[in-house]
């Protein structure tokens, strides 16, 4: 597979080469180097690549090139068939993901239309009704729309499912299968994923036809630049640790700021975003109870550098534009092994480390476990020297009142003790050391998104493309796959 160090190579119509150029990308990801020639020959495609890889560029820019033939600028609903549908998890991937496409299609006149829940219907309605080549949309919205007759799919050549394992996830290989039944059988199939349960492989069986498989990591963070970090602890004393880690748990001791923290449960975030509030610190919580304009002003807010710490559920976290963290913690140990891969992959980059730290209590054993089974990695937990929050008793404390194996059992010091498998590692004297400074300088300036940070982090990842490639087994996901066909 050639590797192409600019978009001018590929064979894509100028008018999308240079709506490229106008967003500022100069240089192909990695995906996208990959991705658009085998996509343009229309090709079905496996691909491993997580959000924040340019994927979604990968599988839009060759779909673009293949509906120009159709586009055309009549104001006829009738001439602007659906032939494209990407369909993803959660409304913010949506978004994003059309956001993308309408820019890349802006000096074209082919036309997009998102469609997800949680909004009114009539915008969509009259934009599915007007017409549009290009649909982006969640499973259930769709089906909305489709019973209502709102938009056809009878005409769509190319489908794309995004994210496809957070789709299995939640509960949409029902919704799924109805929207790929109402697909015409000749098209080209496309399907992205980061991780591969048995699920996967089967839906991807019956989606895709000979796929070709491409695997990224995602952009410049490979799993062997993330540090990985286990913290053993007392269920009472988990937050104490956050706040330790807050304080001077970051490069050489100092503070950790602009830091996503995983929690299992809805009930969870908010109540940690609230006690951590309540420290002193700014924290917002996402998750899947809130309006999508909640969840956006808690993200818009820690983009700005205006929330320093988002606590969030995998479900509201995952297709978030978030690159590049240089830390995330897990205060909760996944239910589901496979989302400790998509949390930690919000951090780390080429050249500097990113820091993935975990909090376990004697509870956890097995959930660790089978994180360390999917990883092929063991993890050293160590302890932490905590700060102690303030005066209180945490056996007084409301919230953990009655939580954990031993928490808030008496006022006495016991209540704070460990278990006494913990109480072993904890004597072992094995203590947290915070990571030190990387060389990468990039981890020391305020957290940037967009725009320049993005511009020169693909321009690293371009320069890293050859070899990155060559590096890159496919052999990992064909024997996900249960072996390529090809
Ligand atoms: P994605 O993984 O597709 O969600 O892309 C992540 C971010 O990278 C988005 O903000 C894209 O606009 C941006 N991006 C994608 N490809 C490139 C590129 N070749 N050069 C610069 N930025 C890019």
């Amino acid at each position: 597979m050639s590797d192409y160090t600019d978009f001018d190579h590929f064979g894509l119509d100028q008018r999308i080469v240079d709506a490229v150029k106008e967003m500022g990308y100069t240089t192909p990801t990695p995906i996208q180097s990959k991705a658009i020639p085998i996509v343009m020959q229309g090709k079905d495609v496996m691909g491993a690549a997580q959000t924040g890889t340019g994927k979604t560029a990968g599988f839009a820019l060759p779909i673009i090139q293949r509906l120009l033939p159709h586009a055309n600028t009549s104001m006829s609903p009738a001439r602007h068939a659906v032939r494209a549908l990407v369909l993803a998890p959660t409304r913010e991937l949506a978004d994003q993901v059309a956001e993308n496409v309408k820019k890349y299609i802006a000096k074209t006149p082919l036309k997009c239309a998102t469609v997800y829940g949680g909004v009114d219907m009539d915008p969509q309605t009259q934009a599915l009704r007007a017409g549009v080549e290009i649909i982006v949309a969640t499973p259930g919205r769709l089906l909305d729309h489709l019973q209502m007759k709102n938009t056809s799919l009878s005409q769509v050549q190319m489908v794309v499912l995004d994210e496809a394992d957070r789709m299995l996830d939640m509960g949409f290989l029902p919704d799924i299968s109805r929207i790929l039944n109402l697909l015409p059988k000749e098209r080209q199939s496309l399907m992205f994923s980061a991780t591969f349960s048995e699920e996967i492989k089967r839906l991807a069986a019956n989606f895709l036809r000979d796929p070709q498989l491409l695997e990224v990591a995602r952009r410049n963070a490979t799993a062997e630049l993330i540090r990985q970090d286990v913290i053993k602890l007392h269920d009472s004393e988990k937050t104490d640790a956050l706040l330790t880690l807050l304080k001077s748990g970051g490069h050489d001791g100092g503070p950790i700021k602009q830091v996503l923290v995983f929690v299992n449960a809805k009930i969870e975030c908010r109540r940690l975003a609230r006690q951590l509030q309540k420290a002193g610190v700014n924290a917002d919580a996402i998750h899947g109870d809130k309006t999508q304009d909640e969840r956006m002003k808690a993200l818009d807010g820690f983009k700005k550098g205006e929330i320093e710490v988002l606590v969030a559920t995998d479900v509201a976290a995952r297709g978030l534009d978030i690159v590049d963290l240089p830390f995330v913690i897990n205060y909760d140990v996944p239910f589901n092994a496979e989302d400790y891969v998509h949390r930690i992959g919000r951090t780390g980059r080429a050249g500097a480390t990113g820091v993935a730290i975990m909090l376990m209590t004697g509870a956890d054993e097995r959930g660790v476990q089978a994180i360390e089974r999917l990883i092929k990695q063991q993890f050293t937990p160590t302890t932490l020297e905590m700060e102690r929050s303030g005066r209180v008793d945490r056996a007084d404390r409301p919230a953990e009142r009655g939580r954990g194996d031993r928490g808030g059992r008496d006022r006495g010091d016991r209540a704070e003790r460990p278990p006494r498998g913990e109480r072993t590692e904890r004597d072992a004297g094995r203590s947290y050391q915070p990571a030190a400074q990387p060389v990468d300088d990039f981890f020391s300036k305020p957290y940037q998104p967009n725009d320049a940070a993005v511009k020169a982090e693909n321009e690293a990842a371009a320069s890293n493309a050859a070899a990155t490639s060559k590096a890159e087994p496919r052999s990992r996901v064909a024997a996900l796959l249960g072996g390529s066909k090809r």
